[in-house]
């Protein structure tokens, strides 16, 4: 599908697949050429949940995505957390989330002063909250756009593991930023000036976890029709396991509106600083380059991003004085206290058990405490019949867990042991990657 957005003219393929494990897809995407518009979600909670927080993520930034602008965009995404949080209420849909990665086509707004002569330069920009990803394939190598907001990315932009180390981290599915979950989120704001024969990948973790960056680059290099490359890189996440769901956007830039001309050599290939704007405007940080490039070859942000920005400093949409924010967080805190202790000791446990006929991680005390309820966490898609027989008696219990990964690493457990015992398809080269059981780092876990 081609399609002229102003002078940038991309051109777009999209694979997506529930993948070898999972029974259902709570990934969604949307392709939006009128637009100017790409997203893959990557949805989670609760039985259905996922699904709904995902596809409503999409439809939201969909609908209020009207004005081509860094401003618009942002605010899009403040809506689309909004409205899961409010549907989030809802008994079945509680604590549902998602992650959401995006590439649009924004233009600066319009000059106030002058006339709008049409001839508004346009760049591309990538936005972003939690673990999915956008990647830049330029010059035959793949770069990373964003930094996922996961535990063991913070961890290895901390230094305190390395690349290799969080492949295999138990804590790699564990997300610090989502959407829909809280009230307020941060998103990442990312630049991108888009040159002609770039080729930009939007991806859910389903694809990273099972693909190594050798093998992405491979396929992008070889297949020139984005539909066929996104296509191939499906087929070698199921062949590499197929654990998660998997979606894949392959965005090709065929003319970028003279865009390469303005672009200052040295800028190939090199990571751009990003915002982060804080989209219920509390707090606003616009930091590095991440890479360390930074430098004068890293471009200032375009006026609609600089507003963006501003508008986020200056309280956005909520209107509310840090003071007013501050003194209401204590008097709650005080009051709250009590209260929060009897409800940390029933909520600070998570256990895996069944829902139903799946097995799923819930978080607080199996059976309960006082009027706190176990809260249905995740469910993981593993069916009773599919679960080796020595784990059935401590799931149909709850096995208890002091932390979330150590809860998701427990049913990773299970997961490999289900795989092992499933003969793999003729296809298959990679052995399935060996799961760490050494306890995980203490480490801030939503
Ligand atoms: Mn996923």
């Amino acid at each position: 599908m081609t399609e002229t957005t102003g002078r940038l003219v991309l051109n777009a393929g999209v694979a997506s697949d529930t993948g070898r494990l999972r029974t259902t897809n709570q990934d969604s995407y949307a392709i939006l050429p009128d637009l100017g518009l790409y997203i893959v979600a990557d949805g989670m909670g609760g039985a259905q949940g996922g699904e709904v927080a995902s596809r409503v993520a999409i439809e939201t930034i969909r609908d209020a995505f009207q004005e081509r602008t860094a401003e618009a965009l942002a605010e899009a995404v403040a809506r689309a957390n909004d409205r899961i949080h409010e549907m989030g209420d809802a008994p079945d849909l509680r604590g549902m989330g998602t992650t959401t990665v995006a590439m649009a086509v924004v233009t600066e707004d319009p000059d106030p002063d002058g006339a709008d002569d049409g001839e508004r330069p346009e760049h591309l920009l990538v936005v972003n909250v939690g673990d999915s990803r956008a990647y830049l394939f330029r010059d035959g190598g793949l770069t990373q756009l964003t930094d996922d907001h996961s535990v063991v990315a913070e961890l290895v932009r901390d230094g305190r593991i390395t690349e290799e180390e969080a492949e295999a981290h138990p804590q790699r599915n564990v997300i610090t930023r989502v959407l829909g979950v809280y009230p307020q989120v941060t998103a990442d704001l990312w630049p991108v000036d888009a040159v002609r024969g770039d080729r930009y990948l939007l991806c859910s973790d389903g694809l990273f976890n099972e693909v190594t960056n050798d093998q992405m680059a491979a396929v992008l290099r070889r297949l020139g029709d984005p539909n066929e490359a996104a296509a191939e890189l499906v087929r070698l996440a199921n062949e590499g396991g197929g654990r998660d769901n998997i979606t894949v956007i392959v965005l090709d830039v065929v003319d970028d509106g003279g865009v390469a001309g303005r672009a200052s050599a040295a800028l190939a290939g090199e990571r751009r600083g990003s915002s982060s704007v804080d989209l219920a405007g509390f707090s606003t940080a616009v930091d590095g380059d991440h890479a360390g490039g930074g430098g004068p070859e890293s471009p200032a942000p375009s006026r609609s991003e600089r507003r963006a920005v501003r508008k986020a400093e200056r309280g956005g949409r909520s209107r509310v004085t840090w003071r007013v924010v501050l003194f209401t967080l204590l008097l709650l805190g005080v009051l709250g206290g009590a209260v929060a202790t009897i409800q940390w000791y029933g909520t600070s446990t998570y256990f895996v058990g069944f829902d139903g006929d799946e097995v799923a991680i819930y978080k607080g005390r199996p059976g309960g405490l006082l009027w706190i309820d176990p809260e249905l966490e995740d469910d993981t898609g593993i069916k009773r019949d599919e679960v080796p027989a020595r784990y059935l008696r401590a799931l149909d219990a709850g096995h208890e867990h002091s932390s979330l990964a150590d809860a998701r690493t427990y049913v990773s457990n299970i997961e490999r042991d289900i795989i092992a015992s499933t003969p793999p398809p003729t296809t298959t080269t990679t052995a399935p990657p060996p799961v760490t059981t050494a306890p995980p780092a203490p480490a801030p876990v939503n």
